[in-house]
Order: C-alpha cells, then sequence, then structure tokens
C-alpha cells in the first residue's frame, strides 16, 4: 500500500493499515438524493416541491409543500428553527428538500426539512473517526476493486463488499444486509486478520531437525495413549523434524493427558536436551515426578526458587517454574510451557527471550487449558500452529446439579457421605472485592460454620502466600477445602469428589469448568454443585448438561452473545464484527486455504 502523507495520517486515524480494513469500515446509513414517484414511510427521501404556506410559531416553522414528485401536499415541521431557517422557504418558491416522512391518517408530515442544491446521487455516511465527507473522500479515492486486489482479495468478493460503499438504489430498498453482503464482510474480515497475522509470524533455523519414535515408550506406559493425545505427539514429531523451529500450542480441556505429550516430546528430542516451565513450584513438582516415573532413562531435574546454583549441563530434562528465568541454563533444542495462560505477560516475554537466543532457536510448545472453539483454532493457526485435544482419556462420571438455599441439608448429607468415603469436598466462595454488596457470604463469613461442624477445614484464597502449602496440606489430610478460584491452577487432588461452587452465576462457563474439572480426576465418581440465588439460569442449565470444554467454549460465545457477560467478548476474539465462532467454520476454512495457511 503505498499513500501519500495526509492520506497516511488518515489511515491511521481509523486505525487501520490497509484498502481491506477501508472496506471493512461501511457505512452506516445512506442518504438517498435521488427522486422517487413512490413514498416510502418513515424513511428519509427527497421531494421536489413548492413552498404553499408558512407559519411561524415561537418553536417551529410549519410550512405546506406541494410535491411534485409525490403528487400530494405533507406538512414539514423544523422545531426549533435556527435562525437563517427562518428565511429559507418563501411561498411560491420551488425547490428540492430532503427528510424523513411520515404518514398518520392520510396526512403526511416531513421533519426537519434540509434544503438541498445537489441531487441524483446517493450518498453513504460514515461513523468513523473521519469527518463523514472526509471518510466519503478516502473511500472514493482508495476504495477500489483493483486496490482490494492488489491485496489479495478475490474480485467476487471485491464486488460485493464495494457495492455497500458505492451503493445502488436496489441496496436502499432493503434494510437488511444481503446474504452475499454478510459472506463478502466475514470473508473480507477474516481475510485481512489472518494475512495480518500470517504476516506477524517469524520463522527461525531451529536447533536440531530430528526426532526420535516415540512408540516404543509409548508402549511402556501403563495406559494405551488416546488417539487425540497421538494425533498431538504426531503434530510434534513433525515439528521437531523441520529445520523450521516449531511454534505450537496444544489446547486440550484439564485431565486430557497433556502431560503425556509433553514427556512424549522431550522423549523424541533425545539425546538434545529440552527445558518445561510451569506456573507452580507444586505443579513443577507434579511434573517432575511424572517425568522420573515416566521417563526413568532419562536424566531430570526440577529448578524452583530453593534449588542450588549449579550446572545444569549434565541434565536432559530441566523442569522447573519460573525460577528458570533467572538462572544460568545450558542450550535446550525444545523449550515447552505448560499451562501458559497461567503466566503473566512479563513472564512470557522473558521466556520468548530464552527461547530467542542466537540465530538457531529452539522448537516452542506451549500447552493450555483453555479450551478456545475449533474456528478460533483454525484462525491463531495463522501465527501458531495448534493441536487440540478435546477428549478425557477415561470418560469421567460427574454428576453436576444446579442447587438453591433449599437444598442445603440435603448437600450437607452428601458432604457428610463423600468425608465418610475418605473423599474431598471443595467449597469454592465468590472472590470478594470491597466496592460489591454481595448477596452470598464471603470466605471470611462461611469458614466459622465449616470449622465449627467439620474437622480437618482448610482455608485458603488467591492472595494467600501460604496457598501452596495449604493445597500440599489439604491434599495429604483434608476433608474439605474452602477456597476461591485459585485452585484453577492444574494441581492434582486425587481425592477429590465433590465440589461446590457458591454464587455460580458469577462465574464464567469455562471457569465453572475448570473447577469442576478439578473433581474426579482419576476416575471416581464425581459432584459438581452450583450454587446459586437465582431462580432460573438458562446459562448454568446447559452447563451442567454438558462435559466438553469444547462445547463449553462454545456455550460462552453463545451466551455472550446474548449479552449475557457482553464485556468477556474479548478474550474469546472480540476483535470481529461479523464473524461468528460458531457458525463461520466453513468461511474460516475458506479463507485458510485462499491464503495457503
Ligand atoms: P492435563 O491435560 O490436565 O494436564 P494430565 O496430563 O494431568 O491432564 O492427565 C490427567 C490424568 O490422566 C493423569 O492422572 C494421567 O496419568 C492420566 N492419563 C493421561 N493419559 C492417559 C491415557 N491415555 N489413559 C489413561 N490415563 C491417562
Ligand atoms: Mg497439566
Amino acid at each position: 500500500m503505498n499513500l501519500a502523507k495526509d492520506d497516511e495520517a488518515k489511515f491511521k486515524k481509523l486505525g487501520i493499515s490497509s484498502f481491506l480494513e477501508l472496506a471493512l469500515l461501511i457505512p452506516h446509513s445512506y442518504e438517498d438524493y435521488t427522486l422517487h414517484s413512490q413514498l416510502i414511510p418513515q424513511k428519509a427521501q427527497l421531494i421536489d416541491a413548492t413552498v404553499e404556506s408558512v407559519y411561524k410559531a415561537p418553536n417551529s416553522i410549519q410550512i405546506s409543500f406541494f410535491s411534485h414528485n409525490l403528487g400530494h401536499t405533507l406538512q414539514g415541521v423544523l422545531f426549533r428553527p435556527k435562525p437563517y431557517m427562518m428565511h429559507q422557504f418563501k411561498v411560491g418558491d420551488r425547490d428540492y428538500y430532503y427528510g424523513v416522512i411520515d404518514c398518520k391518517q392520510g396526512h403526511c408530515s416531513m421533519s426537519m426539512p434540509k434544503k438541498v442544491t445537489k441531487i441524483g446521487k446517493i450518498t453513504p455516511k460514515y461513523k468513523t473517526a473521519l469527518r463523514s465527507d472526509v471518510m466519503l473522500r478516502l473511500v472514493e479515492k482508495h476504495l477500489t476493486k483493483e486496490n482490494l486486489q492488489s491485496e489479495g482479495l478475490n474480485a467476487a468478493m471485491a464486488e460485493e463488499i464495494l457495492k455497500l460503499h458505492f451503493p445502488t438504489i436496489e441496496l436502499l430498498n432493503t434494510t437488511q444486509l444481503s446474504e452475499n453482503a454478510l459472506e463478502a464482510l466475514k470473508y473480507t474480515e477474516l481475510f485481512a486478520y489472518m494475512k495480518l497475522l500470517a504476516g506477524k509470524r517469524r520463522y527461525f533455523q531451529a536447533l536440531s531437525s530430528s526426532a526420535r519414535d516415540y512408540k516404543e515408550w509409548a508402549e511402556s506406559l501403563p495406559f494405551t495413549l488416546t488417539d487425540e493425545q497421538i494425533a498431538a505427539i504426531e503434530d510434534i514429531k513433525t515439528d521437531l523434524q523441520k529445520d523450521v523451529a516449531a511454534k505450537r500450542m496444544v489446547v486440550g480441556d484439564v485431565g486430557s493427558g497433556k502431560t503425556m505429550v509433553i514427556l512424549a516430546a522431550a522423549y523424541m528430542m533425545l539425546p538434545q536436551r529440552s527445558i518445561l516451565m510451569a506456573p507452580t513450584t507444586i505443579l513443577a513438582n507434579q511434573l517432575f515426578e511424572e517425568a522420573v516415573k515416566f521417563l526413568p532413562n532419562i536424566k531430570s531435574v526440577l529448578v524452583t526458587n530453593k534449588t542450588k546454583k549449579e550446572d545444569f549441563s549434565g541434565y536432559d530434562f530441566i523442569i522447573g517454574t519460573h525460577a528458570l528465568l533467572y538462572r544460568e541454563l545450558p542450550n535446550a533444542a525444545l523449550v515447552m510451557v505448560d499451562e501458559q495462560h497461567r503466566f503473566g505477560t512479563q513472564q512470557r516475554n522473558m521466556l520468548e527471550k530464552l527461547v530467542m537466543s542466537g540465530e538457531k532457536r529452539p522448537h516452542y510448545l506451549q500447552f493450555s487449558a483453555t479450551p478456545i472453539p475449533r474456528t478460533q483454532a483454525m484462525i491463531e493457526s495463522a501465527h501458531i500452529d495448534v493441536s487440540l485435544i478435546t477428549s478425557t482419556p477415561f470418560t469421567k462420571d460427574i454428576d453436576s446439579q444446579v442447587i438453591h438455599k433449599s437444598d442445603f441439608s440435603e448437600l450437607l448429607v452428601h458432604i457428610k457421605a463423600e468425608i465418610a468415603k475418605n473423599n474431598q469436598v471443595l467449597i469454592v466462595y465468590p472472590l470478594v472485592t470491597e466496592s460489591e454488596v454481595l448477596e452470598y457470604q464471603s470466605i471470611d463469613e462461611a469458614r466459622g460454620y465449616w470449622e465449627k461442624n467439620f474437622s480437618n477445614v482448610y482455608v485458603t484464597h488467591g492472595k494467600d502466600k501460604e496457598k501452596e502449602q495449604v493445597l500440599l496440606d489439604f491434599r495429604e489430610q483434608g476433608d474439605i477445602l474452602i477456597s476461591t478460584t485459585v485452585v484453577e491452577v492444574g494441581i492434582s487432588l486425587p481425592r477429590l469428589t465433590t465440589v461446590i461452587i457458591v454464587g455460580a452465576e458469577r462465574l464464567g462457563l469455562s471457569t465453572l469448568h475448570q473447577l469442576r474439572g478439578r473433581v474426579s480426576r482419576t476416575g471416581l465418581k464425581g459432584y459438581c454443585f452450583l450454587y446459586t440465588n437465582q431462580n432460573k439460569s438458562e446459562r448454568l442449565d446447559e452447563f451442567v448438561r454438558t462435559t466438553s470444554g469444547f462445547d463449553i467454549a462454545n456455550l460462552d460465545l453463545k451466551f455472550r452473545k446474548s449479552g449475557d457477560l457482553l464485556k468477556g467478548m474479548q478474550q474469546s476474539g472480540s476483535q470481529f464484527k461479523w464473524v461468528n465462532f460458531v457458525e463461520d467454520e466453513a468461511i474460516v476454512k475458506r479463507v485458510k486455504g485462499d491464503l495457503n495457511i
């Protein structure tokens, strides 16, 4: 795109950098300065009229027009007229006037008639950071089929989208966007976005371009890997064999067995070294234990802030918390991050640096337990490869149920029964900020009750410095854990069979899903109770009916769309005005194909 300086400034003001994006800023309305012989009620239109009489009242002017094109009279009304308007209407004058016409009981009126000199044109009106007429000139100058095609858009889509900026009479007579126009907007929106993403992806030479076969290792495991675990491992195997450094995100529901994929990757990388970073000490510990157990012949080491200074070059697999970022580390051919959604931006940036040393780069794999809709994964794939694991190794048997105050005594019976079976219960209370007047108890208000009526009650919350220790103690000795949503972190609590979420309607469905995912991780029968004061919540009812995190990601979108959680949209790709993740998979596929991604 080559623009003159002043046009460049206008593009900048609009926040766009391509003709495609300009095309997407469609007019919000049109002014039709052509003459029609048919009146369309409640629409702004042009009349060719003679002024028959003018009546001036203190706060308004009423003008009687005879409209030649419509063939009858109508009443013009100007409210709070400006002084200059007083002299605009003279009895006997014939001119063109423009305004919204409305008819009641045979009498038609035009509100705020505006005198028009240039007629015969349809003018689009824009609501952008630029004044409408400035925007119009910019569009007229740059929005051409050639320009859109020069950015890769195909002719048919270009033509369709141009119709919206350079409208014909037919377009004006429809009140809704045509199906073709809508499709062109979706297509163009995706095309522009994915092209930009793809353009940002940088490719580097890999430090190592070979992968051992993992089959022998897989056979040594006490279970068979699921098809989706294998598919993800195969994706990674292909990555590791390339001479371009991999950049891949493995997205899998809680409990979908991502650890095995991590271990397989480290195994395939041998004899080259791998590094794995996890967001908490507990998780790093757990991963380390699993590495020792399932990769007995690999030399693994755990690095936390308690680890002494040491030369790690004797190890094949370095596992740690963000303490890794502050250590001298030997080169690694593969860097992995587990639960990457838990790291702050700053830590992720630091890690990027760790990965980004020298001309050649390690392969880079991220693992996330935040399910995203398949369509979104396809869109993301423009700048990062994505593998999805949508199923869990064993189907969890979890009963989910929405409960109310009246169910409390039954709930107590259930809790006692589970504890009697040596199982554990988690009760999640809402995060309370001071500005909120909440209709639920806070942790501090509630803990007394539980501590009085039960033994082995543990309490922790997000700001608790001891929370890792509390979780560890609870894992060994606890019956009931009372917490805020902190336990979202992937620590495994094998005896946990029940989660009770207080004020469930206040949480996003994906958060609820993460919490439910803590339960019954080892195949025990699980229970999830959503405690709410709301009489009816369609959102919670639908949540209860499904267990797949990917379905829930879609549900979240559905309810956000219906205005339930409007603000949350950003998180799932609100950059789209037209594209809908739930419905537009086919268009995403087409764009992907057309862009060769
Ligand atoms: P996440 O995806 O949440 O990290 P994990 O890797 O922690 O899940 O796996 C959850 C549990 O499932 C672990 O106890 C793990 O040993 C077990 N697991 C993983 N893969 C399989 C499999 N293919 N068959 C049976 N159990 C499995
Ligand atoms: Mg995990």
